[in-house]
């Protein structure tokens, strides 16, 4: 277990998680120089390829925190995507006319994202950290949280778990966060039916097309490209036969004629979709955030910038709680903002799957296709596909 920094004290905010949103929230603290520290239960980054998508909503918080020009140098900037029917053409979307600063969605892996995050925190606040160290439980104690934390490393006995106070405690743990589980809050949702797999490749996606939606009877397939000359396929199917690279390898080769076989494939997995959100974001001083507090399809790709954005409606909420205000009245703001958010993504997450659906539609798919991407319609598409709207309130 890293050593908590000489200065830490139980004025701190103790966010339990070093993923997209406990790294975003660390920023944003830093940012407003409001006490904080992180503990990640795992030694080290993982090398997962996940979340690919940053929205220009994100973009905006990346430029307050300062890192906008590391994503710039590392990612893809996709500007442009287009949808196929059976191979065939069928329209394109532009989000270049949308009224973002940056309107254009950022392609790169998640744990790229993550390292990025981490590294220019650590430079701005060294030590700001602890890998190997779990939350394993708390309880609260007048106007603070007492936080026992574990070693993973070591397994140390139950006397040497440390426990430490904190004036706030942030699960940012994930879906199946811990910090949730020991909380009275309900977790409610459910899976969605049908199953995907997915790879990223060398290479290029087909045409030199950036972001191609292939509607086909068989399940819609994805493909986007990724910096350093990658391309990510996204395939819906239930064949569950063999490593997920061969069944993209053989899927995108059968539905969009593209031939796989020559480019390494470097990550592939295969996911279920599902949607799930906490009825509340907060249980006296102990808040959710992140995939802790709700989980969106990944179809569409918005769980990790919704995290984002609620992080930064958190980190407002705290410096008014730390400048006197009630907790409670601004946690109540955080949570009412964050849930109709939530709600909304899901919704659009939904939309977005509808459409993936689009070849079984019994009107005339083409008709409707064509209306949705080559009328004025296109920019509503186009702020559906990036999040447009989600960052205001009322949201
Ligand atoms: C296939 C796939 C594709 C996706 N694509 C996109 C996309 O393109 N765009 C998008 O916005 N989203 C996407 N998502 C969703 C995105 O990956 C998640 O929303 C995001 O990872 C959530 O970040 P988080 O920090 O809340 O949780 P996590 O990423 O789960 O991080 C939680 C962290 O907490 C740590 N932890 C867990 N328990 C403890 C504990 N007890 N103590 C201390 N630390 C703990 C974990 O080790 C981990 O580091 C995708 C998801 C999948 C599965």
């Amino acid at each position: 277990m890293n050593e908590l920094p000489d200065n830490y004290n139980s004025n701190h905010i103790l966010i339990a998680g070093a993923g997209p949103a406990g790294l975003m929230l660390g920023h944003l603290l830093h940012q407003r120089d409001i006490p904080f520290h992180i503990v990640e239960k795992n030694a080290r980054s993982h090398q997962h390829s996940r979340a690919i998508g940053i929205h220009p909503i994100s973009l905006k918080i990346f430029e307050e925190i300062g890192v906008l020009d590391l994503f710039l140098e590392d990612a893809f900037k996709i500007s442009k995507g287009a949808a196929y029917l059976e191979r065939t053409f069928v329209g394109s979307i532009d989000f270049s006319p949308l009224p973002f600063k940056h309107p254009f969605i950022l392609t790169l892996p998640q744990y790229r994202t993550e390292r990025i995050l981490r590294d220019d925190l650590l430079t701005k606040q060294p030590g700001c950290i602890s890998y190997s160290t779990a939350v394993e439980d708390f309880k609260r104690d007048k106007d603070k949280v007492r936080v026992r934390l574990r070693d993973q490393c070591t397994h140390t006995p139950d006397e040497m778990a440390l426990e430490v106070a904190a004036s706030f405690l942030v699960g940012c743990d994930g879906k199946n966060s811990q910090v949730r589980q020991k909380t009275s809050l309900q977790w409610e949702g459910s899976p969605y039916p049908g199953t995907y797999v997915m790879g990223d490749f060398q290479g290029r996606p087909p045409n030199g097309i950036p972001a191609i939606i292939h509607l086909h009877p068989d399940g819609v397939v994805e493909s986007f490209a990724l910096p350093k000359n990658r391309q990510r396929w996204v395939v819906k199917t239930d064949r569950n036969a063999g490593a997920p690279s061969n069944i993209v390898r053989g899927e995108v080769q059968r539905r969009v004629g593209s031939n796989l076989t020559d480019h390494r494939c470097l990550h592939s997995s295969r996911f279920g979709i599902e949607r799930y959100k906490a009825h509340k974001f907060f249980d006296g001083r102990i808040i959710l955030a992140g995939d802790a507090a709700h989980v969106v399809s990944p179809i569409g790709g918005q769980g990790m910038n919704l995290g984002w954005m609620g992080t930064r409606t958190l980190a407002d909420c705290l410096v008014s709680i730390y400048r006197g205000s009630t907790y409670s009245d601004q946690l109540k703001i955080y949570d009412s903002i964050q849930q109709r958010r939530a709600s909304k993504a899901i919704t659009r997450a939904e939309i977005n799957m509808k459409l993936g659906q689009a070849y079984h539609w019994k009107l005339p798919r083409r008709v409707l296709l064509n209306l949705l991407l080559n009328t004025p319609l296109e920019r509503i598409t186009a702020r559906l596909f990036t999040m447009h709207g989600l960052d205001r309130w009322p949201v």
